[in-house]
């Protein structure tokens, strides 16, 4: 099997960073999974609709295009609150699945995601679990908005997200939740640094050993 680096957790916990930094040091491409919700969040939006319509929002993942993960305005609260509206309908995640599967056909890939190693590649030989305390992560979050010069407080930024975490794990599609194989991370008290020397140690050893 060509190696497949299925990386999942809650929002900002730091997946991203880690998941670029591996696919970067084992020559993997990297697919962030989370655009593709968002991007169709977004072409739901686009034309007035209401993100939680399963028929549009069914619509609006058939008919995604690659140009739509490149779109500026994926982040923000708008679009997060999007994504996982679309994301809790099961048609939407069925019309996705191919395009991540066929992503990794040719030469392996790092995936990120909710449910990368549970549904989307559970039979990849590295799985990633990562996490962080809603407070650390929510403070992380919310300096990467200031950093943008969206200004909100930071209790606006932990409550939106605990709401979103809530929703992803309680759904019935493919809810947020760890593979009984991943290898769990938690980066509440890590640096990037840290939690990547952690991470690579641990995908290395299975790749080498699948
Ligand atoms: O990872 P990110 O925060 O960009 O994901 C946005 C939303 O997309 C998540 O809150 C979740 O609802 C949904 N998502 C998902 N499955 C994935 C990736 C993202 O349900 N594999």
């Amino acid at each position: 099997m060509k190696p497949v680096v299925a990386i999942d957790g809650p929002a900002a916990a730091g997946k991203g960073t880690l998941a670029r930094r591996l696919a970067h040091a084992l020559g993997l491409p990297y697919l962030d999974t989370g655009l593709l919700y968002r991007a169709v969040g977004r072409r739901v939006l686009d034309h007035g609709g209401n993100p939680a319509d399963p028929a549009i929002a069914e619509a609006a993942a058939r008919s995604l295009q690659p140009l739509d993960l490149e779109r500026p305005d994926l982040r923000g609260p708008a679009a997060d609150a999007a994504a996982s509206s679309v994301a809790a309908i099961p048609g939407v995640r069925a019309a996705l699945l191919t395009f991540q599967r066929d992503f990794a056909a040719a030469s392996g890939a790092v995936l990120d995601g909710r449910d990368i190693g549970t549904v989307i590649f559970p039979d990849a030989p590295a799985k990633l679990f990562v996490t962080a305390s809603l407070t650390e992560r929510a403070r992380r979050r919310w300096m990467e908005l200031r950093a943008k010069g969206i200004e909100t407080s930071i209790e606006t930024v932990e409550g939106d997200m605990r709401q979103r975490d809530a929703k992803d794990a309680a759904r019935l599609a493919a809810p947020l939740r760890a593979a009984s194989d991943a290898f769990e991370l938690d980066t509440t008290t890590m640096d990037a640094d840290a939690a990547f020397n952690a991470a690579l140690a641990f995908v290395r050893g299975r790749i080498e050993n699948a």
